[in-house]
């Protein structure tokens, strides 16, 4: 049976008239083939932000693609499983990063605290050098740069713009020779410490109580360790450090600094994330907040989406000013990811939901790459301001370094020796400590 068999016009043979759909379908059609068409607005804010990035593209603060290498492949690039261009069970691989427009990235040379006083400074040799390599290997795709010019530069030859991150001050070995001969070999910004306290600061986990508070922010050394990255010209990086840290880096810093890959704590209650009064000290000292995505610091649970990124984005600007936000994905250093930013390829989608929340052009590009250039280039403005002041020379206190095994060559009353305890007394302690008591 047919119930439009009223309006059949006589004219049209039965048998064609069954097959002709009525008018209502044709507008139906019609109104389908025009949604197809016009882009929705998600559509079309992807294509914004599409266009945005092909221009500006995003300069990320944080990704852990060295640490992946040194653990999957002991750092040899050239075995065939550890091809960049189709290595996949990764966060980070080359056609992702194209997709996902990126044009700068400081890849970061983490080495563990447990490295701390024993093979940390080595190390972080040898991640410096897989990143060195990693821009030989495929020169087409990454310019290993130090300056801003350098990053400018890659933006216009379409080239990933890699700059190297030193992940803990554990690396330097409370060592100020250490920090500046990091520095002649690429260092561009030092995160204070990585989750451990180091001989001269403290670490964020003072703040959850599961360290112990030992400088209140940092040492005398550590505030020289700051004066020297300021002479340097290398970022202060504040992801990590605790709050009495933090508070006394902006006070003391000469140059804005960076959190390269912290969220925001009013969203989610981590003390990894960064409070709402340093926010405030972040937006009067011109400093930087590149947004993490790791979930536990994005919703405080194990599984987060996009938006929820993008929430930490406007309190950061919310709090700070746009010109303070920047991202800091966390990529390859961590477990969870939100849905939606699943790998470096997903930044166009992130940027889509910022447009879709009202940022402007102009904001958007900042938090993508001009707010890091301008913090950049302030610190390499100081860094010139400063050029003709002498390197601090002072040793940290030979009471103050730890580990067993060091030798006191340079130190009054040194003897030289390594005051490593001598095999036996070690395997005599180890096995009174295995007794049950
Ligand atoms: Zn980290």
């Amino acid at each position: 049976m047919c119930s439009h068999g009223g309006g059949r016009s006589p004219l049209v043979p039965s048998s064609t008239q069954q097959k002709m759909p009525g008018r209502s379908v044709w507008v139906l059609v019609l109104v389908l083939a025009l949604a197809l068409a016009l882009p929705s607005t998600g559509q079309q804010h992807l294509e914004e932000a599409e266009r945005i990035m092909t221009t500006t593209p995003v300069i990320d603060g944080h990704n852990d693609l060295p640490w992946q290498l040194l653990w999957k492949f002991n750092n040899q690039l050239r075995l065939p499983a550890a091809n960049l261009t189709l290595l996949n069970d990764t966060h980070t691989n080359i056609p992702k990063l194209r997709q996902g427009h990126v044009g700068g990235q400081f890849w970061s040379v983490y080495v563990p605290c447990e490295t701390q006083n024993k093979d940390a400074v080595r190390r972080t040799l040898e991640q410096m050098d897989v990143v060195q390599r990693m821009c030989d290997l495929y020169p087409e795709t990454f310019a290993c740069v130090t300056d801003t010019g350098g990053i400018r530069k890659a933006f216009q030859s379409g080239k990933v713009a890699s700059l190297i991150g030193v992940e803990g001050g554990h690396s330097i070995d409370s060592s100020l020779g250490v920090l500046r001969t990091l520095y002649r070999l690429g260092a561009r910004y030092m995160t204070l410490t990585h989750s451990c306290n180091t001989p001269w600061a403290d670490n964020w986990l003072v703040d959850t109580n599961d360290e112990k508070p030992v400088h209140h922010g940092l040492s005398p050394f550590g505030k020289m360790v700051v004066e020297e990255m300021n002479r340097l010209g290398m970022i202060v990086d504040l992801a990590h450090v605790s709050v009495d840290t933090m508070k006394v880096v902006l006070n003391i810093s000469k140059a804005p600094v960076i959190f390269s890959h912290s969220s925001a704590y009013s969203i989610c209650q981590h003390r990894r994330n960064v409070p709402d009064d340093v926010l405030q000290l972040v937006a009067s000292t011109g400093s930087l907040v590149m947004v993490n995505f790791y979930n536990a610091y994005v919703t405080c649970s194990d599984k987060a989406k996009l938006s929820d990124v993008a929430d930490h984005m406007d309190h950061v600007k919310k709090v700070a000013g746009a010109q303070a936000v920047g991202f800091g994905g966390d990529y390859d250093g961590v477990t969870g990811v939100p849905t939606g930013l699943e790998d470096v390829s997903k930044y166009p989608a992130l940027v889509a939901e910022l447009l879709a929340r009202n940022w402007t052009e102009e904001e958007v590009k900042g938090a993508l790459a001009e707010n890091l250039l301008r913090v950049f280039s302030r610190v390499e403005e100081v860094k010139r301001s400063l050029q003709g002041t002498a390197a601090h020379e002072t040793p940290i206190a030979f009471e103050e370094l730890q580990g067993p095994c060091r030798t006191s060559y340079g130190y009054p009353n040194g003897a030289g020796p390594a005051r490593c305890p001598p095999a036996a007394l070690a395997l005599a302690l180890a096995l009174l400590l295995s007794v049950p008591s």
